[in-house]
């Protein structure tokens, strides 16, 4: 296993003990420290003044409950979280999540990432993370509306355009964002269109703001392919997931010349060896929010699959889009081993250390998802620009700017790799990146 440098073993001692149990929050910060000891060792002031001890830790946490009536009249009692985690760059930034597995460890992993991630874009913004343990799964609209209207009625009190700027992830898409943007409106009596991002396009969403993170990732892809002298074209992909970013990397890999072959949700996978039908995946997921097992249900000739895993069909190139460590070391293995040659995470974290350790030392490309799945975002800083300019821009112009962008993420993590003197880890590259960025700017305030 990578180890931490020496220097920075009582840094991660001290955030084990602090946060002991927050499994997904010691996993991410374990990766970057693995990532930062290049950096204390060529520019030592990065560690003083405790600085990377500062980064570690949020800069406030905010936990409160959520009751709501369901439809049969009983009263409901969720949790909330909102992690601020970092605003030395900008307003905090970053998304709510609607899932059970929710928790605060969960959450404070995300806004960590998210804080790099939002520094790689090279915009204003900060980092954070939001959520609630409510499993949206089988409930009705008019549920979804109460819930959502019952955590903005608390969370309110600590947004704002300068301050914190949410947007959505798992379980939250333009529906949920809508129901959090009527309340917010209501309770504030402000039309503050830039306090939330993913919004309806009638209401002052941005156009590809909906693709931005599955776009962005294959973007990233393929300019990673390319700088190694290979394309998506006439490429065998696997995707997982069946949501927002997988639909929309399912779309632009289809678009570069690739056929993804495969997708999934938590309960199973299919395989269609005649390329995903698009038509056909969004109406089951976006029009009548089914699961994937109705694709194989509605085209002969696929296949359904509840045993085993999606990362056992054969593929060239493999994005991860679901969740949290879901392509283990064996999957990694299982891939390997069927030939694939890249790895993009759409998702956030979705590799285990074990599986990244594969991947590299097998020598697979492999895209992490703080730099990859960073359109999404940098595509949210783009709809609080037109927000605040009062404009709307052309779907073409935006998908422009989000092009550049993932080329611009993916040039600065290749070359931050070589100049530390590990070419094509991207990885350490992402992490320093991000890293420099935020530590400068922390620096110029002081100790705060
Ligand atoms: P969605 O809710 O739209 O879709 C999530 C998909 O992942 C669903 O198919 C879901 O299946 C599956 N999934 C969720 N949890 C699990 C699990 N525990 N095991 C297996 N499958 C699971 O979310 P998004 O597409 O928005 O988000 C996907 C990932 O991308 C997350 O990691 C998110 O943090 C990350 N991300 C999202 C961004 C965005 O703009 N939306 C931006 C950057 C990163 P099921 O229906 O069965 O639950």
């Amino acid at each position: 296993m990578t180890t931490i440098d020496e220097k920075l073993q009582p840094i991660y001692a001290d955030v084990l003990r602090r946060n002991a149990g927050e499994t997904e929050f010691l996993q991410a910060v374990h990766e970057v420290l693995e990532s930062l000891g290049r950096v204390v060792t060529k520019r030592p002031e990065y560690a003083d003044n405790a600085l990377i001890e500062r980064i570690c830790e949020p800069e406030r946490q905010i936990i409160f409950r959520v009751p709501w009536v369901d439809d049969r009249g009983d009263v409901q009692i969720n949790r909330g979280f909102r992690v601020q985690f970092n605003s030395a760059l900008g307003p905090y930034k970053g998304g709510i999540r609607f899932h059970p597995s929710v928790n605060v460890g969960i959450i404070k992993f995300l806004g960590f990432e998210q804080t790099f991630k939002n520094a790689l874009t090279g915009m204003p913004i900060g980092g954070g993370k939001g959520g609630s343990d409510f499993n949206p799964r089988g409930r009705s609209d008019n549920e979804i509306m109460r819930f959502c209207q019952s955590f903005m009625t608390e969370l309110y009190r600590h947004l704002g355009e300068y301050t914190d700027v949410p947007a959505g992830d798992i379980g939250v898409g333009a529906r949920e964002i809508g129901y959090m943007f009527g309340q917010y409106k209501r309770i504030t009596n402000r039309y503050e269109a830039g306090v939330l991002t993913g919004k309806g396009l009638v209401y002052g969403g941005s156009r590809a703001r909906k693709e931005a993170t599955g776009y962005g990732a294959v973007y990233f892809v393929e300019r990673m392919l390319g700088a190694n002298k290979q394309a998506f074209a006439g490429k065998r992909a696997v995707v997982s997931g069946s949501g927002n970013v997988a639909v929309y990397t399912i779309e632009k890999i289809t678009e570069f010349g690739g056929k993804v072959i495969a997708c999934s949700d938590s309960n199973g996978y299919i395989v269609d060896e005649d390329g995903i039908d698009l038509e056909l995946l969004k109406d089951i997921k976006e029009v009548r929010r089914e699961r994937i097992s109705e694709y194989a249900r509605r085209k002969t000739g696929t296949h359904y699959i509840e045993q085993g895993s999606v990362w056992d069909v054969p593929c060239d190139v493999a994005m991860p889009s679901a969740t949290q460590n879901e392509l283990t070391g064996k999957d990694a293995a299982t891939l390997i081993r069927n030939g694939v040659i890249a790895v993009g995470e759409g998702a956030n974290m979705p590799s285990t250390p074990d599986a990244i350790r594969n991947f590299q030392e097998a020598g697979v490309l492999f895209a992490p998802g703080k730099a990859a799945n960073a359109g999404g975002v940098a595509t949210s800083a783009l709809e609080m620009q037109q927000n605040a300019s009062r404009d709307s821009w052309t779907f073409d112009q935006t998908e422009a700017r989000l092009a550049d962008i993932m080329r611009n993420i993916h040039d600065n993590c290749a070359a931050t790799a070589e100049e530390y003197g590990v070419p094509n880890d991207y990885v350490v590259g992402a992490n320093i990146a991000g890293f420099v960025r935020v530590a400068e700017a922390m620096n110029a305030f002081g100790v705060i």
